[in-house]
C-alpha cells in the first residue's frame, strides 16, 4: 500500500513538471485522485515549486519546474505557513465551503503576493461549493489576479458543475482514479478517433461516426443479453409457474438493462476523456496531460481543425449528453444524436 502511493505521488509530480517544461502555467488546475491527503501534498508541492528560491526551471519556458524544499519559503510552504499560501476545506459544521470562506479567500489573493512570486489558493473538497460559493467564485476564477493560481482539489469531479470545471486545467492522477476502459472498447475507441480524423467537418461525416457508436453500443447490448439471458433460470427450468416467469423475465431485464447502463458510462467516459485530450491540444498543453497518449498525433489532427473554446464545447456538449443519459429516461438514440451532431471534429 504504501509503495503504491509513493509509486503514484512520483508519476503525479513527473506528470506535472512535464507538463510545465511543455506547456503554460494555467491560472486554474483542478487535482482529480481518489486520495484527499496525496492531493493536498501534491498541491502543495507544486505550490513550492512556484515559490521557492532557488527553483529548477525550464529552458524553455522559464516556468519553475522543482523546488530545492530547503529554501526558507520551502519549508513555509511545507508547513502551510507562508503568507501567500492559502488552503481552504469545507468547514466543519456544515461540511461544505461556505460563501464567507470564498469571499476571503477572494480578498486575499486580491492584494499583491508578499513573500513569494504567486499567490496559491488551494480548495480541499472542491465538489463542497454550494451554488451561492459558487457564485461568488466564478467571475475571480475566470479572471484571476495576476501571479494567482488556483488548485482545486476533487475525488469527485461528476459532482462539480461544467461552469467551474471547464476553467480549470484538469490534472487526472494516475492509477487513483480514471476509467476502466476493456481492450475491445479501447480498439474501437481508437478507430472512432481515427475516423474523426478522417471525416470532413460535414454533417454526413457527423452521422456516420452516429450510426457507428449506435452499432457499437448495440452490440454491447446483444453480448450482455446473451451471457445474462445464459445464466437466468429461465434457462434452466421448463415448466415455470406463470407468476414466478413474469417475476424472473422482469429480474432478467433490469440485470441487463443496469449492466448495459454501466458499460456505456464507462465508454462514453473514455469518449470524454478523448474529447478534453483534443481541447488540451487546442489549448497547446503538454502532451504529457493527455489520456491517451499514444493517440497524441489524432488528437493533435483534430485539434488544428477547430479553437480552444470550440473543443470546450465539445467536451461539454458530450458531458451533458451523459448526465442526461444517467440521469434520465431519454430515449438513448435521441439523446446521442443531439450530442455527436452538435461535435466540431
Ligand atoms: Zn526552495
Amino acid at each position: 500500500m504504501a509503495a503504491s502511493t509513493i509509486n503514484n505521488t512520483n508519476n503525479s509530480n513527473s506528470l506535472l513538471r512535464n507538463s510545465l517544461a511543455n506547456g503554460r502555467l494555467g491560472h486554474a488546475y483542478i487535482f482529480v485522485g481518489g486520495n484527499m491527503e496525496n492531493l493536498e501534498l501534491q498541491a502543495t508541492e507544486l505550490a513550492q515549486t512556484l515559490n521557492c528560491k532557488s527553483p529548477k526551471t525550464s529552458g524553455k519556458t522559464g516556468i519553475p519546474l522543482d523546488s530545492c524544499r530547503e529554501c526558507i519559503s520551502c519549508r513555509k510552504v511545507e508547513t502551510h505557513n507562508f503568507p501567500d499560501l492559502d488552503i481552504i476545506r469545507p468547514e466543519s459544521k456544515s461540511r461544505v465551503i461556505t460563501v464567507d470562506q470564498i469571499r476571503r479567500l477572494i480578498q486575499k489573493v486580491s492584494l499583491k503576493p508578499t513573500e513569494g512570486r504567486y499567490k496559491v489558493a488551494i480548495i480541499s473538497n472542491a465538489e463542497r461549493m454550494p451554488s451561492v460559493t459558487i457564485n461568488a467564485f466564478l467571475k475571480t476564477l475566470e479572471e484571476p489576479p495576476d501571479c494567482t493560481v488556483f488548485m482545486l482539489l476533487t475525488q469527485h469531479p461528476e459532482k462539480i458543475i461544467d461552469t467551474v470545471l471547464s476553467r480549470c486545467l484538469r490534472l487526472n492522477f494516475e492509477g487513483e482514479t480514471g476509467i476502466q476502459l476493456e481492450n475491445e472498447d479501447k480498439n474501437w475507441l481508437h478507430s472512432f478517433v481515427r475516423m474523426s480524423v478522417k471525416t470532413n467537418e460535414g454533417l454526413m461525416g457527423r452521422y456516420r461516426l452516429l450510426s457507428n457508436l449506435l452499432v457499437h453500443l448495440s452490440s454491447k447490448k446483444n453480448t450482455i443479453e446473451e451471457i445474462h439471458k445464459d445464466a437466468s433460470p429461465l434457462n434452466q427450468h421448463e415448466d415455470i409457474d406463470p407468476t414466478l416467469r413474469k417475476k424472473w423475465e422482469k429480474e432478467l431485464e433490469a440485470t441487463i438493462e443496469s449492466e448495459y447502463r454501466g458499460q456505456r458510462s464507462q465508454f462514453l467516459a473514455g469518449l470524454q476523456w478523448w474529447m478534453r485530450d483534443v481541447w488540451m491540444m487546442a489549448m497547446q498543453q503538454s502532451k504529457e496531460l493527455l489520456y491517451f497518449q499514444d493517440w497524441a498525433d489524432d488528437s493533435q489532427a483534430i485539434a488544428k481543425r477547430i479553437n480552444a473554446d470550440q473543443a470546450l464545447e465539445n467536451l461539454q456538449s458530450l458531458e451533458a449528453t451523459q448526465r442526461l443519459l444517467e440521469t434520465t429516461n431519454v430515449q438513448e438514440t435521441l439523446a446521442l444524436e443531439v450530442g455527436l451532431l452538435k461535435l466540431k471534429l
